[in-house]
């Protein structure tokens, strides 16, 4: 027989881990199913300066600690991915490795990497997407970041500690990220910013070796020689679940509003997955707790 559960959270980031704290001092069966890692993008953050009596904590360490907390209070946490779901009751969700079914579902699938769509992203060594994980096989090296959002800064900042030299390339002049940030990385002495700039092909055979790269106001076409390209280039949601069921718009987030409910009975959406202004660690976790709380409601 399939394992029942009270309310099940697919997505062990900040806003699912919070929701199984909560569900569980609301005496709940709950389990979490993680596909990746636990804690989520989060995990991957160098350091986290605006997570309120905690700055400077990594983000590792922060997903420790989240994680920590909800398996203390027993939350079950398996690393399988949901494949697919059969809404009713109660709602069936079938996994790799298993088949489970609860009275309610917390979606909180969080975002995926954006990419930049070109040739050879997918097939040549040297493209990232997380400066944390990679860093260390670039130290000495040259390396650029594309991006000019809190991550792009954060991973330029880390690896302007390890790399030789490091390029901040991004489209615009403005930055998105924290001024806070860029004021810190254009202290650093190994970090070139191009601005107003794009990058139009990647050079290599097997492994990169440069970029092609144009300013997008004189329309000058450059090359930089680069070992390693980060791309910082924002998120997109993991939209497939909610979509299947009917829950998300056309662009994969879903629209539901602070209540964290969806049209359909039982499922309720929190984090970076909901549609929303400010996606943030704080906002994520404040999901958490109101979808859970509404999903403890809903079980009754
Ligand atoms: P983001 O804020 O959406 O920034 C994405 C950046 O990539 C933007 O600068 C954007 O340029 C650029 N971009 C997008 N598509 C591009 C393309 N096709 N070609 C070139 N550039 C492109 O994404 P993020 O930096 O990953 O941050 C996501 C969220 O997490 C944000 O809310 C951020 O504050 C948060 N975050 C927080 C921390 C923290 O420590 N608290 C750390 C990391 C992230 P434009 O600016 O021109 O649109």
């Amino acid at each position: 027989m399939n394992e029942f559960f009270d309310i099940i959270i697919i997505g062990g980031g900040p806003a699912g881990l919070t929701a199984a704290v909560y569900a569980r001092r609301a005496g709940k069966s709950v389990l979490i199913l993680e596909k990746a890692t636990i804690g989520g993008q989060i995990a991957s953050s160098p350091k986290v300066d605006n997570f309120p009596a905690m700055p400077g904590i990594s983000g590792a360490e922060l997903a420790d600690r989240l994680y920590a907390q909800a398996d203390e209070l027993g939350a079950r946490l398996e690393l399988e991915e949901v494949l697919e779901i059969h809404d009713g009751t109660p709602k069936t969700v079938i996994t790799d490795y298993n088949t489970y079914t609860c009275t309610a579902l917390i979606l909180a699938t969080g975002m995926k990497h954006r990419s930049l769509g070109l040739e050879g992203e997918e097939t040549l060594a040297g493209i990232s997407y997380c400066a944390v994980c990679d860093g260390a096989f670039y130290a000495g090296r040259d390396t650029a970041v594309c991006g000019g959002g809190n991550t792009a800064l954060q991973d330029a900042l880390f690896l302007s500690d390890v790399c030789r030299h490091v390029t901040l390339i991004h489209r615009r002049s403005e930055f998105r990220a924290d001024p806070i940030l860029v004021d810190a990385l254009r202290k650093r002495d190994n970090v070139t910013f191009l601005l107003d700039t794009v990058v139009e092909a990647l050079l290599g055979d097997s492994a990169l070796t440069g970029l092609k790269l144009k300013n997008t106001v004189s329309g000058e076409i450059t090359e930089l020689a680069v070992n390693g390209l980060f791309q910082a280039v924002g998120q997109q949601p993991e939209g497939a679940l909610a979509q299947a069921l009917n829950v998300a718009d056309e662009t994969g987030f879903i629209p539901a509003d602070e209540s964290c409910v969806t049209p359909a009975a039982g499922v309720f959406a929190a984090g970076d997955c909901r549609a929303k202004e400010v996606r943030q660690l704080t906002t994520a976790c404040a999901d958490g707790a109101v979808a859970a709380l509404a999903a403890c409601r809903y079980c009754g």
